[in-house]
Formats: structure tokens, C-alpha cells, sequence
């Protein structure tokens, strides 16, 4: 089975979501599993949408956040954790997001975890890429049953240029050794690189950003994974 992810990140507003699931959901999914994640407010109550990030409280004085009571108004049990422009951006430390990752955890959310390292680790190889994506992992339960792991390197992230076919080949197997959930590729995943990307062993879906806020692409990266294995 296929993954296929939108993140609008800052994108789209409430109408222009409701207008984007109506139109997606003309086509047949087939067996491939779709998730859409919009700005906080186009959340609304449909299978496809999941949160981008959520505070890991019920509620309370977290100004700017929102928590668990919020995204249950939506019936949404699904959440982003740990993507790099929270990381680097926002300053999201690996502490917070373990904090995250058990909440959401504990309250039986499909968690969608991000991972993904910075160009200057890239530039340093392979084992150095290992040694940096394994500090993202701690506090974070590897076989946790409803995890879906998202790599993403940071340098590849909104610039274009995704990863070689053997720069992803090589690191999901990498992260393979410690997982058995699905493993996602996210980095400037497009119409023309997102058949050989599926086609990578190891490789069980694909998160897409900048691309997918045209539902006519999203639709057709979608037709793409119905084909692959
Ligand atoms: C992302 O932000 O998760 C992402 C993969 O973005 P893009 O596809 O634009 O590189």
C-alpha cells in the first residue's frame, strides 16, 4: 500500500480546503492512503485531513496552540510531528516533539513523524546522515502501530531539488534497521520524480509539499501511486 501526504503548510484558506477535498475525492483512491494537511483553520471533520502540528495538552494556557480538545471538535485523530521548518524554524527541540509524539501517542492519533538532516551532515556522508537522523529519534517509539515516518532532508525541503534515487534508496534503508512502519520520502517530490521515487525499495509513500497545493497534480501523483506496488 502507497502513502500519499499533502502539506499545505501555510497555505490555502478553510473554502479553498473544502473546495480542494471536493474535487480530490472525484477520483478513486484505490488502495493507496491519502492524507491532506491544512492550516489550522480550514481544519474540519473528513477521513483525509490531519492536523500539521498540535500543542501536547488537552487544552490550557498555550497561547497560539492548539491541543487535543480542539482537533477532537473535528473527530481528527491524525497529526504532523517533527517537520524541519518547526525544527529549525520555530525552534521545536527534540525534547518537545518526543512530548508530542507521547501525547498524541497515548491518545491514539496516527502520528506522521518527520525526520531529516541539514545539508552540512548530508555533505559529510552516509554514516554521518545515520548518526544525526538517530538523535531524532530518541524519546520516540519506533513500533508504535499507527506511526508513519516522513524522511525528509532539510535541504531538499521547498528548494526543487530533491534527493538522488540512491541518496534515498541508501538512507531508507537505512532507517529501515530500526523501523518496520511505513517510511515516507519528502523533499521536492514531483509529477516528474514521484515514479521512480515509489519504484525505491523501502520506500512507502511520499509527503509532498509546494506540489500538492494544485489538486490537479495531487490528483495525478495519486493516480501514479495507484500503479506501484
Ligand atoms: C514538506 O514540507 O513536507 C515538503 C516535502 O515540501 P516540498 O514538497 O515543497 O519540498
Amino acid at each position: 500500500m502507497q502513502i500519499v501526504a499533502a502539506n499545505f503548510k501555510m497555505h490555502k484558506t478553510r473554502k479553498e480546503t473544502i473546495e480542494y477535498l471536493k474535487e480530490l475525492k472525484k477520483i478513486d483512491f484505490g488502495s493507496v492512503k491519502v492524507a491532506v494537511f491544512p492550516p489550522f483553520t480550514a481544519l474540519f471533520e473528513d477521513e483525509l485531513i490531519g492536523a500539521q502540528n498540535a500543542y501536547p495538552e488537552i487544552n490550557g494556557a498555550f497561547t497560539g496552540e492548539i491541543g487535543l480538545e480542539q482537533l477532537s471538535e473535528f473527530n481528527i485523530k491524525r497529526v504532523l510531528i517533527g517537520h524541519s521548518e518547526r525544527r529549525h524554524i520555530i525552534g521545536e527541540s527534540q525534547e518537545f516533539i518526543a512530548k508530542k509524539f507521547d501525547f498524541y501517542k497515548k491518545h491514539n492519533f496516527e502520528i506522521f513523524y518527520c525526520i531529516g538532516e541539514p545539508l552540512d551532515i548530508r555533505k559529510q556522508g552516509l554514516k554521518a546522515v545515520v548518526e544525526y537522523l538517530k538523535t531524532q529519534f530518541v524519546g520516540i517509539d519506533l513500533n508504535y502501530d499507527k506511526l508513519i515516518i516522513a524522511y525528509e532532508p532539510v535541504w531538499a525541503i521547498g528548494t526543487g531539488v530533491s534527493a538522488s534515487l540512491e541518496e534515498i534508496r541508501e538512507t531508507h534503508s537505512e532507517i529501515r534497521k530500526f523501523t518496520s512502519r511505513p517510511i515516507l520520502y519528502g523533499g521536492s517530490v514531483k509529477l516528474h520524480n514521484i515514479k521512480d521515487i515509489l519504484e525505491i525499495e523501502n520506500v512507502d509513500g511520499v509527503l509532498v509539499g509546494s506540489a500538492s497545493l494544485d489538486v490537479e497534480v495531487f490528483k495525478e501523483m495519486i493516480k501514479i501511486a495507484k500503479d506501484e506496488k
